[in-house]
């Protein structure tokens, strides 16, 4: 399926057209110097004249058509992807476009002032240029709507924030979130199941925290300002700086934004060039400003490694991208090299030998025994909301057949190990059924605990039946509070770093070790149902629940497959008093995610291979 992937900057539009599944490029646009007196485009890699590009519409209106008639002929386009700079907290995942949500975008100019007003001129000419075919905004700021709001949040008065939506929304989203996808690929793992650090380093720069496939920390905050040291932005300054600048009366609003996101970053401390290339030419030959350039942006970003494996609680392998991750070892060597304690050993052949291309987009540049991977992937925006889009293109037929699913809302329950019941409950103690649940076998025993945490405590938290080979404790975000512990929202099985806790029962004492999560909302299927939705274990979606009177879509849904399931969706109290759900709620799947990421090309790393190093 072939979409044309339309990314509008300040003064530049690329465009290109290319195969969902494979990436293979049909054809390739670029506008540069767009507003100035001599604007040049290339297609295919060859430069053609273009008079009128005063605005980027009037630049599309030649361009595109012109990217077009240069297609074979067996090439039809099937839909058009925009990147898009901000969704703000509205727009979580990739959306098809109407005129509501090129309103949207416009109203979320005030936050992205630079960026969405010009994504916007470039929807609305596509839309005229091309539009018989699916249009879809593909936002940078989506894969972090996960954001933890510990991390999203700014230690700022919260009426204020709230007012003004001061919140850390991320960016960088949809490179961080390919090459995190890519490196899973490589490794011949699940995302789940990773802990992933990327660094993207371009002319903007940001690092991500990618907890088992969601964006749970990154480095640029509100606007794209925040984080690294970038081409010409400052990333973190201490923000009584700006206080002082202002109150000094040399800087106006104006020249502070100029000399913060223009002339700052390598450009400003380098003194001479935002070009990392040649920055580290110009430290080569003596260049102390340039020197400390490169010194500066490694330390910021080994120092955002450090804390992100902190955040994470370790970290399964780092990843470098864009222009400097991707090409500059030297770079990926200053910011590896004390990076030992979190089990990363840089391999400096590998590193200096690593050259990535469309055949081999991933080098492992860390040795053999390196408990931490530590890889260059080379991303590829274009390739990623090609597939974004193919997905909503296919979505529509998928969804034809509608099959509601029972919503059950789960009360706070904990799963015990038998051995944990005869520490509660006495040697040989074995639990008693009080009532069937409706996933086949399972009951909600007699029996309950009470769960004491570091704030407070639950007398009578029902034991959910029969006993599991794990203890888990499954609260909502409403009872950490009173609890006063952090417990991640996991699936059912997952308690890997989650905290622990302690549960009484009559006869004695555990202290868990960990256990403690937010469950996961979850649908339970057959492997019939899942065939009908067009959905797989693990996939996650969105389902629109109605039967209460605040009808409400939950996004982020995850699917569980098996025989022995009966086809339900489980949220918590939170997430049911949310949708004031009765008892008898239902919901419809509204989305699901497509293949095609799922079946990427995979150019997976041998473990057998990499041993006989
Ligand atoms: P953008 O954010 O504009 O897409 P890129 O991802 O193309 O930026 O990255 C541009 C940056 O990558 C520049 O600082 C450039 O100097 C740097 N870069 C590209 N190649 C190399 C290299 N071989 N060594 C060091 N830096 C490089």
């Amino acid at each position: 399926m072939y979409i044309v992937v339309i990314n509008c900057g300040s003064s530049s539009i690329k465009a290109d057209v290319l195969d969902h599944y494979s990436g293979k490029y049909a054809g390739r646009m670029s506008i540069e110097r767009i507003g100035e007196s001599n604007p040049v485009m290339y297609v295919d890699g060859n430069q053609e004249p273009l008079k009128n590009a005063a605005t980027h519409e009037e630049a599309l209106e030649v361009a595109l058509p012109r990217l077009l008639d240069c297609l074979p002929e067996d090439v039809q386009v099937a839909g058009v992807g925009h990147r898009v700079v901000h969704g703000g907290s509205q727009f979580q995942r990739p959306v098809r476009i109407d005129d509501e949500v090129e309103q949207a975008i416009a109203d979320l100019s005030d936050l992205a002032p630079l960026h969405n007003p010009i994504n916007l001129a470039g929807i609305r000419a596509a839309r005229r240029i091309i539009p018989d075919v699916c249009h879809v905004a593909v936002f940078d700021t989506a894969f972090h709507a996960t954001l933890p709001t510990r991390a999203r949040s700014y230690a700022l008065p919260q009426d204020l924030s709230d007012k003004l939506d001061l919140r850390r929304y991320g960016f960088h989203g949809i490179s961080h979130a390919f090459v995190a996808q890519r490196a899973a690929d490589y490794l011949g793992a699940d995302l789940r199941d990773l802990r992933l650090i990327t660094c993207h380093l371009g002319n903007g720069a940001s690092v991500c925290a990618v907890e088992y496939g969601r964006s749970i920390e990154t480095s640029m905050g509100l606007t794209p300002l925040e984080g690294l040291v970038m081409g010409t932005r400052s990333g973190d300054v201490d923000p009584g700086i700006l206080i002082h600048l202002l109150r000094d009366g040399e800087f106006d609003v104006d020249s502070l934004d100029d000399l913060l996101n223009q002339q700052s970053g390598l450009a400003g401390l380098s003194g001479v060039t935002n070009d990392m290339r040649d920055i580290i030419e110009r430290a080569g030959e003596g260049d102390d400003r340039c020197r400390l350039a490169i010194q500066v942006f490694s330390h910021r970003l080994r120092k955002y490694v450090g804390a992100y494996a902190a955040v994470m609680g370790g970290v399964d392998a780092i990843v470098f991208t864009a222009g400097i991750g991707e090409n500059s070892a030297l770079i990926r060597h200053r910011v590896a090299q004390r990076l030992e304690f979190l089990g990363a050993h840089l391999n400096e052949e590998a590193n200096r030998a690593a050259e990535l291309d469309d055949e081999s987009p991933v080098a492992r540049i860390s040795t053999a025994t390196s408990r931490t991977h530590l890889l260059a992937v080379e991303t590829d925006e274009s390739y990623a909301i090609a597939e974004d889009v193919s997905q909503l293109v296919l979505e529509k037929d998928r969804l034809a057949g509608h099959r509601p699913i029972p919503v059950a809302v789960s009360a706070r329950h904990v799963h015990l190990r038998q051995e944990t019941v005869e520490v509660l409950f006495g040697e040989g103690y074995q639990l008693t059924p009080r009532n069937d649940l409706s996933q086949p076998g399972q009951y909600a025993a007699e029996e309950t605990v009470r769960v004491i945490g570091p704030n407070d405590e639950f007398s009578s938290v029902r034991i959910l039946g029969p006993t599991r080979n794990i203890d888990q404790v499954e609260i909502s975000r409403t009872d950490e509070f009173a609890l006063g512990i952090d417990a991640p929202v996991r699936g059912s099985g997952d308690i890997a770093n989650t905290p622990g806790i302690i549960l009484e029962g009559p006869q004695g004492r555990v202290e868990l070790q960990q256990g403690v999560i937010c469950a996961w909302r979850h649908i339970h299927m057959t492997p019939d149902d899942a065939k009908h939705f067009g959905v797989s274990d693990r996939d996650v979606v969105e389902v629109a629940v109605s039967g209460g009177d605040r009808d409400l879509v939950f996004g982020d849904v995850l699917i569980r497959v098996s025989p022995d399931f009966q086809l339900e969706m489980h949220i918590d109290t939170d997430e049911g008093n949310a949708a004031n759900l009765g008892a008898d709620a239902k919901g419809t799947l509204i989305s699901t995610p497509g293949q095609a990421r799922l079946q990427r090309r995979k150019t997976t790393f041998d473990p057998v291979e990499a041993a006989a190093e």
